[in-house]
């Protein structure tokens, strides 16, 4: 197995980033649950652990001792940025160049989430973070473009755009490591809600959704069954609810 260690930053008391209306911290818990997600349902040799999985705060070393304890081969830390700009960009350490092991780890990366994103391209940088630096194991940054970018922002909100970037790391981790597909893993998929106006980044709360689909929330199916003539999904919660063509959307 592939261990991916998912570091959305942030959380908690630390927002990261706020303008427009977002907070960081929202947004790249967005993007890193749906990479669990994706690697988890889709990856038959990808294991992951999360540095946080809810509105939480652990601290940079906490985060960096925990992959290394868990003995993690990769580290992918998922930021937006701030401070007058736009577009996208990722890090690896100061001392590593571009053809090390990390560099071109780093280079599918980069490669697969500019396929997706949409985003214009700052290039492929090197910082002196904690996270790079403190980390055993290769190490990856990326920054998902400026919150206090009108245009950046608008794509935050956007659930699909969540999904495409999300899609973006998971494609550049495949070349990256090696992820090997399940057989069969075109039978899970996504569905989002097609009148979504209002986005929820938290996760959502499964046991309390039986019977409904609140507006703007992605939910990972399971399985796909027929139950008395009507086409039924089990979410990853193992709740049943009905596929309505007018509110859902296959993508
Ligand atoms: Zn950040």
């Amino acid at each position: 197995m592939v261990k991916i260690y998912v570091d959305p930053g942030h959380g908690g008391s630390d927002p990261g980033a706020v303008a427009n209306g977002i907070q960081e911290k929202n947004v790249v818990l967005a993007i890193g649950t749906s990479i669990r997600d994706i690697l988890q349902l889709e990856y038959e040799n990808a294991e992951v652990r999360m540095s946080r999985t809810g509105d939480t705060f652990p601290s940079l070393s906490q985060r960096t001792n925990d992959a290394n304890a868990w003995g993690a081969d990769f580290f992918l830390s998922i930021h937006v940025n701030a401070g007058g700009g736009t577009g996208y960009e990722d890090y690896i350490y100061t001392t590593l160049s571009d053809s090390s092991a990390t560099g071109v780890m780093r280079a599918r990366i980069h490669e697969e989430v500019m396929k997706l994103n949409g985003m214009s391209d700052r290039g492929r940088k090197k910082a002196n973070f904690h996270v790079l630096r403190e980390t055993a194991m290769p190490a990856v940054l990326t920054e998902n473009g400026f919150i206090d970018n009108s245009a950046d922002a608008a794509k935050m909100k956007s659930n699909s755009w969540i999904q495409d970037v999300a899609r973006g790391h998971v494609n550049g981790l495949e070349r990256a490591l090696g992820l090997r597909k399940k057989s069969g893993s075109g039978s899970t998929f996504l569905i989002r809600v097609k009148v979504a106006s209002l986005y929820y980044y938290d996760a959502p709360d499964w046991n309390a959704r039986a019977g409904t689909v609140s507006q703007g929330e992605v939910f990972t199916v399971v399985e796909t069954l027929t139950v008395n003539g009507s086409t039924m999904y089990r979410l990853k919660s193992g709740n049943y609810i009905t596929a309505n063509p007018q509110y859902v959307e296959i993508i």
